[in-house]
């Protein structure tokens, strides 16, 4: 690990003054420490901000506020989140360990960088990591890469389960920078690779996660999260699905629909929810709408099961939602 310089700003005014290029926000540093050490991400100056009065969870604006510092596992448990919108709190639920939760931020989760094992591996060339270097991964070990939204520059995919969630729910997160504040819509936040995969997301130097907004949706509750993976804990998604249904009867009125493990960013896909909407609940209806998800889809050599996975995961995911009716 390199040097570097720590401070500890006192408001969100000075940390937003403090940051810029050459900057990182400590959290939880579940990420950060890790690839610090790795040399991954190497600052030159570390600034912890959790003593800024950013956590919490309230509905005070008619929808959920989530603040950036609130730890997984204190949202997850969150009886608002757990009534309201159980999607997110199975998201988080099943993300990393126990441990992980108790220290992970609502914010550092949602800029978490891609468990590649190239991008983590600095002996190895990255386009991600160093642009222009190249993407071992085309070629190489890709079984956990994406499938949608990737490039001839990046293949990796988007490692958060609660981010999938969250685009489900159209949620928004809420910005502050030395220009002042801003709020962006989470799935324009994630950027596309293109030929710059080391652009991740909109956010400018040394601007601050300050809170996520979920917009009101009372039939929310009516949610779910699903999530395929080698092993039963502690792994990230192979496959994952967020769905949302409201219905009358057996007929389905709006759906919410959003998969994980498969793309470069949290992918939502409209073409199923409007596939599901007006139609009779049940299996076929579900397996129909499903395959319309893999439209685009690109697998690589090691992942050619992705596409046919990412339709049985959402069938089951919307059979087990129905299970909670
Ligand atoms: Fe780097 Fe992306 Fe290629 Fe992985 S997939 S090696 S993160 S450029």
């Amino acid at each position: 690990m390199r040097e570097y310089v720590f401070e500890r700003p006192g408001t969100v005014g000075d940390a937003v003054r403090r940051g810029g290029s050459g900057t990182a926000f400590l959290a939880g540093g579940t990420t950060l420490v890790d690839l610090m050490k790795l040399d991954v991400m190497t600052p030159d100056r570390v600034l912890d901000i959790n003593r800024l009065p950013l956590r919490g969870v309230d509905t005070k604006g008619g929808g959920l506020r989530i603040g950036a510092l609130a730890r997984m596992s204190d949202v997850a448990a969150d009886p608002l989140v757990r009534r309201g919108f159980p999607v997110l709190s199975r998201a988080l639920e099943l993300s990393a360990s126990g441990q992980l939760r108790n220290m992970a931020s609502i914010g550092g989760n949602l800029l978490q960088r891609t468990r590649c094992g190239y991008f983590r591996d600095v002996s190895t060339p990255c386009n991600k990591r160093q642009p222009g270097s190249g993407c071992p991964a085309l070629g190489g070990e890709n079984r956990m890469h994406a499938v949608l939204g990737t490039s001839d520059s990046c293949v990796a995919t988007h490692a958060s389960d609660l981010a999938v969630a969250l685009v489900a729910l159209d949620a928004k997160v809420r910005l502050r920078g030395r220009d002042g504040a801003r709020t962006v819509d989470l799935r324009d936040f994630y950027l596309l690779p293109g030929t710059t995969p080391h652009l991740e997301h909109d956010l400018r130097p040394g601007e601050l996660v300050t809170d996520v907004v979920v917009p009101r949706l009372d039939w929310a509750r009516h949610s779910t999260y699903l999530k395929v993976r080698d092993r039963r804990s502690f792994e990230f998604a192979l496959s994952s699905a967020a769905v949302a249904v409201r219905r009358d009867g057996d007929t389905i009125l709006e759906a919410r629909v959003a998969v994980g493990g498969m793309g470069t960013r949290p992918w939502r896909l409209t073409a199923v929810e409007n596939a599901l909407v007006g139609r009779r609940a049940s299996e076929e209806t579900y397996a129909e709408a499903a395959a319309t998800a893999v439209d685009g889809a690109r697998p690589l050599r090691h992942n050619a099961f992705k596409p046919e996975l990412m339709k049985r995961t959402l069938i089951r995911a919307l059979l087990e939602l129905e299970q909670t009716r």
